[in-house]
């Protein structure tokens, strides 16, 4: 008989919980803004995203450039918006882009 451990699933969680102690996880959140349809890409390209969120009392502007990263007005260091935008977007970073394992080589 063999004994299964639970590694990683668990972890993960208790991360996002402990953050601010808020009893909704971040990733819920953001899965309620793209099913509420509050997510709006305006731009997204290999290295580039651009989107609005509407939240519950203003719109932040969010979105993804090389160097600085994923960003969001509302400041929060992880927020539910930027979560919902890279649930949809995959942007690539240019280094990324030319590491060959990466296999988008141009030549
Ligand atoms: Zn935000």
């Amino acid at each position: 008989m063999s004994h299964r451990e639970r590694k990683g699933g668990d972890a993960r969680m208790m991360r996002m919980l402990r953050g601010d102690g808020r009893a909704v996880p971040l990733e819920q959140e953001a899965d309620r803004y793209l099913s509420l349809g509050r997510l709006t890409i305006l731009r997204a390209d290999r290295h580039l995203v651009e989107a609005t969120c509407e939240g519950r009392s203003r719109t932040h502007r969010l979105g993804y450039e090389p160097g600085r990263g994923w960003w969001c007005s509302c400041e929060r260091d992880t927020c539910p918006h930027v979560m919902a935008a890279m649930k949809v977007t995959r942007p690539v970073h240019p280094a990324a882009a030319s590491d060959p394992a990466f296999g988008f080589q141009d030549d």
